[in-house]
């Protein structure tokens, strides 16, 4: 209730722990990088990340199994289910086209990779090429590169459901048996479907208190996942990313400023627009969700702190958020295909090839494509790169070049990846008039029951 909510002190609320537990993450693996920390780190914080990043995952599954079969089984009747899917899937393709046209036009303005000495290429070339090679080789051994442009579509349905919610890699499998799974309940007798519902509404209740549990571990989990990042990037010679900086400082900075311009005008802008929201209150009520995904580099991982601060902070109805939230999670990427034009571009740049109007819309269809494919997962978003430079025909081998960096900017791109899919999903509740803020009226639960 208000009252409780305005007497817990700033140190009890969730995301001021979240950041002070960041904060200290980067303290100690700075320190730890510099003193040779590093196996201490090793055995004794690192596993504290860990256990907090698979106890996100161990949830992922069922929370989108649960959530979605519900939430398109309240949906009952087909033609709102199809309206809102048809108006959800839009709103992501559109703000994902948006995101990549601003990464494209940065990249054109500063030309990032212009500045770019060719002894500095082959410098990162030598030092991270090998790390390279064998990434585009097991892109490679994947079929990744020979992919058609509908192959997306076609990963999108399961043989196998088990096989499918057993790998976190398959979570666009698990939304599309889900999604059918939902379907078919609306359609069958009510007395049939009930028992059936009913079992999967349970497992949805369990699955959000168990939400609850794994985030009483989010400060220290990101605390260790932080502090591992920084260890295990600088590696025993922390000098490696000031040199890393020198060379790519600019790449890194065209793609944060278009992150930060994705994520801080254009999604505010939409809420503006098309919600009653103010941005307080949705910055305030997202910053877990953000937090966890910048520590975490994965949305999926993310999801269901997403969820739960969309219901309980913004309030979307349950209705919409169970609907909208897995499937972003899984086909949203606005950060990640941001990035994949910037770096394309960049490196594009740094070879000295020219890319034209054509390669560039090229650029603009193959990363909302490729960014709907790619996993919600570290590091997923680099992988993906390979399809969109061989689109344009710039060498795959140049992700060489920005392999050093990609873990900061993974961080980045999630945390838009995540506010965007939360974006949406207030902007399609309050088309449907089922946003609810909390400001207005009361909180939460009252929403289960409608
Ligand atoms: N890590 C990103 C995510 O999970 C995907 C990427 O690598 O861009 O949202």
């Amino acid at each position: 209730t208000p009252t409780v909510a305005a007497a817990t002190p700033w140190y009890r609320k969730l995301h001021w722990q979240i950041i002070l537990g960041l904060l200290l993450g980067l303290l100690y693996g700075v320190l730890a990088a510099q003193n040779g920390w590093g196996s201490f780190t090793t055995n004794w914080i690192k596993p504290f990340g860990t256990i907090f990043i698979t106890a996100l995952k161990l949830i992922a599954v069922p929370l989108v199994l649960a959530s979605l079969i519900t939430g398109v089984a309240s949906l009952s009747d087909l033609r709102k289910l199809s309206r809102i899917g048809g108006k959800t899937i839009g709103i992501y393709l559109l703000t994902t086209a948006i995101a990549v046209t601003i990464g494209v036009l940065l990249a054109d303005v500063v030309q990032p990779g212009n500045a770019f000495s060719p002894e500095l290429r082959e410098d990162l070339v030598s030092a991270f090429g090998g790390d390279a090679e064998s990434r585009v080789a097991s892109i490679d051994e994947a079929g990744i590169r020979d992919r058609g442009p509908l192959q997306f579509l076609v990963d999108a349905v399961s043989d196998n459901a088990f096989a499918s919610f057993s790998n976190n890699g398959s979570m666009l499998q698990v939304v599309v048996i889900a999604i059918l799974f939902g379907i078919g309940l609306v359609q069958i007798p009510r007395e049939r479907a009930a028992p059936v519902l009913a079992f999967f509404e349970g497992l949805n209740d369990v699955v959000i208190k168990l939400v609850d549990i794994v985030m009483l571990l989010a400060p220290i989990g990101v605390f260790a996942l932080l502090a591992d990042t920084i260890v295990s990037t600088a590696g025993d010679d922390p000098s490696v990313i000031l040199e890393l900086l020198g060379g790519l400082g600019k790449y890194m900075a065209v793609v944060l400023l278009g992150l930060g311009i994705h994520t801080f005008v254009v999604y505010p802008t939409l809420l503006k627009l098309f919600t009653p929201l103010g941005l307080k209150t949705f910055l305030a009520g997202i910053a877990p969700a953000q937090l966890v995904a910048f520590s975490t580099s994965s949305s999926g991982a993310t999801l269901p702190v997403t969820m739960e601060r969309c219901e309980e902070e913004l309030g979307v109805s349950e209705e919409i958020s169970s609907f909208v939230l897995p499937l972003g999670a899984t086909i949203n990427m606005d950060g990640t295909a941001l990035y994949q034009a910037v770096a394309t571009l960049f490196i594009a740049q740094a070879f000295a090839l020219e890319l034209g109007f054509a390669a560039q819309v090229t650029i603009v269809l193959t990363a909302v494509l490729a960014s709907i494919g790619t996993a919600a997962v570290p590091g997923a978003g680099i992988i993906m790169l390979v399809i969109i430079l061989e689109a344009v025909g710039v060498p795959a081998a140049g992700i060489a070049l920005i392999l050093g960096v990609d873990r900061i900017l993974d961080m980045c791109r999630t945390v838009t990846n995540v506010t965007g899919d939360a974006t949406v999903a207030s902007v399609v509740a309050a088309s449907e008039g089922q946003l609810f803020p909390p400001d207005q009226s009361g909180k939460g639960d009252r929403l289960r029951s409608v």
